[in-house]
């Protein structure tokens, strides 16, 4: 009975993942989906990131939390188009809850939408939303175990971030170890260490974005750029 139960969810879940795909390649939308357990720094990177793509791009965010609207709220900040997606609860976004924040934003003025996963390393990885790419964010708070324990969260990713690497001097994170952890899980992944608040690998991590993104070029063709 259990498993008819979470077939159905993820029946469903591809359903609305497809269709949501559908509407970006019509509307030539390219769509990131961006994951990391609570506190890896999304939000930040975001807010690191987003000043660099003004002028290239136009872009809109999509905020997944649990409760609150502190994360929409930052990005609104920059006056970028931001919806809140609130779970209540729920540890993970889902494709039919994207859906319902894409037909809110305005999607004619935009290229570029980022999904802010809920701030989880675990089952938000199972959920397809209709994105065209995945970026994983990982700490240097959280360990450079984090990739073994965590696979399915690098595995999928196209762009791995490395997020507060200005802490690597005080903590034991390896980061040769992590980026050949992350190398074997995901041969094909770029891995960029940052550290939003000196800057370090914020222009990289801004190009990925530009470069998955030309205004007025082919979706279809970008979505297979590794
Ligand atoms: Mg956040
Ligand atoms: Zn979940």
């Amino acid at each position: 009975m259990r498993v008819d139960v979470l077939r159905n969810v993820f029946a469903r879940n591809e359903a609305a993942a497809a269709e949501n795909r559908r509407l970006l390649d019509q509307r030539r939308i390219v769509c990131i989906n961006l994951l990391g357990g609570a506190g890896s720094g999304k939000t930040t990177l975001l807010e690191a990131v987003m000043p660099r793509l003004r002028g290239h791009m136009r872009v809109a965010v999509l905020e997944g939390d649990l409760a609150t609207t502190r994360d929409a709220d930052r990005i609104a900040a920059l006056d970028v188009p931001v919806v809140q997606l609130l779970t209540d609860g729920g540890c993970h976004l889902n494709a039919t809850l994207v859906q319902h924040g894409l037909a809110r934003l305005p999607l004619d003025e935009i290229d570029l939408v980022v999904i802010e996963n809920v701030g989880n390393p675990i089952c938000p990885a199972n959920f397809d939303l209709g994105e065209h790419a995945r970026i994983a964010v990982l700490s240097v708070a959280e360990g450079s175990d984090k990739p073994s324990k965590y696979p399915l969260l690098f595995k999928e990713a196209r762009l791995v971030v490395i997020t507060k690497c200005d802490l690597l001097a005080m903590t034991d994170f390896d980061l040769d170890q992590a980026m050949r952890d992350i190398r074997r899980i995901n041969p094909d992944a770029l891995v960029i260490p940052t550290d939003a608040r000196g800057g370090r690998g914020i222009e990289d991590v801004a190009q990925w974005l530009r470069s998955r993104c030309r205004v007025g070029a082919d979706v279809e063709c970008l979505n297979v750029m590794g």
